[in-house]
């Protein structure tokens, strides 16, 4: 099996030939779907404890003329294992920056960005002129990366993300939790924000260790200087214990599913007016 660290992945193993067929035909149709517009982005908000609205995560779909919708699940490991990744990612943080300066008001913008593209060519060249073409100020732009990119070519690693700082733009570790020894990444990497997991989120309902963790994992975030989001709330309950335990951000299916460009403006002059 081809594994990239991502967990989900196309098998690639005797006898599998028909999920074979179909990972190379999707990849060759990814290839053409960039310029024949089958790429779109969701927006999926998320609010401080209060309700203010503060940020939109872009989240990546795929429209495929046969087979319909494709989860980024399918498709993203598919396009870092073929470094599509690449021209993908840059349409992604083009098309999310200009997204955001049209915003009525200045909510941020995050990106989710692998590691692939992280580490290619020219990408902090990319990521200034998406800021500078589309006239995005540097401040409003978070760029999500998850702790698989910690542990791959370290110092090179090192120098990027220190060179996107220099921006002045965001850095957010995604999926916080989930990855190997973590702590000590938060000392070597200066990032802006973690985001909690969505395995830790779901467990608070049931789970008392599993609050616990979340209020360690909270309170060393703190003293580290670093803000906390949590993923995935999609119960009461939930919201409840990350306000408690003092999450900064929250977002999740309870308080807002990802939505098309057309409804962001709209939820945007509610909270405004509410
Ligand atoms: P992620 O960065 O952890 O994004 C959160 C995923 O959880 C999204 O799935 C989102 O729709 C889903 N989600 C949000 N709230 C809830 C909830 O309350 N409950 C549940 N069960 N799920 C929730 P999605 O959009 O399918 O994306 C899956 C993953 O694909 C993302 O995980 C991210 O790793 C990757 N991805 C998406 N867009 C991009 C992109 O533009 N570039 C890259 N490199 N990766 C992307
Ligand atoms: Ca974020
Ligand atoms: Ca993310
Ligand atoms: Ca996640």
């Amino acid at each position: 099996a081809k594994s990239n660290g991502r967990g989900r992945v196309c098998v690639f193993e005797v006898g599998m030939n028909a999920e074979q067929d179909r990972c190379r035909e999707l990849e060759r149709e990814l290839h053409g779907a960039i310029a024949a517009g089958g790429l779109s982005l969701l927006f999926q908000p998320l609010f401080r404890p209060d309700g203010d609205l503060v940020c939109f995560e872009a989240l990546l779909r795929w429209t495929h003329m046969v087979h319909g919708a494709i989860s980024p699940a399918e498709f993203i490991p598919l396009a870092e294992s073929s470094e599509l990744i690449v021209p993908i990612g840059a349409w992604v943080l083009q098309t999310a920056c200009q997204e955001a300066v049209a915003w009525p008001c200045d909510q941020r913008v995050a990106v989710n960005i692998s590691a692939v593209q992280l580490l290619s060519e020219d990408f902090v060249t990319t990521v200034s002129q998406a800021l500078s073409t589309t006239g995005l100020a540097p401040e409003r732009l978070e760029l999500e990366v998850t702790e698989s990119v910690l542990i791959e070519n370290t110092d090179q690693t090192l120098t990027v993300l220190s060179a996107l700082r220099a921006l002045g733009l965001r850095l957010v570790l995604d999926d916080f939790g989930t990855g190997y020894s973590s702590l000590s990444y938060l000392h070597r990497f200066r990032f802006d924000k973690l985001k909690l997991d969505r395995s830790f989120v779901q467990r608070l309902d049931t789970d008392e260790d599993a609050r616990t963790i979340v209020r360690a994992m909270i309170s060393m975030s703190k003293d580290l200087g670093l803000e906390v989001t949590a993923e995935g709330v999609e119960t009461p309950a939930q919201l409840a214990a990350l306000r408690e335990l003092g999450c900064d951000e929250l977002q999740g299916f309870l308080l807002g599913r990802p939505m098309p460009k057309s409804r962001i403006r709209m939820l945007i002059m509610r909270h405004h007016t509410a």
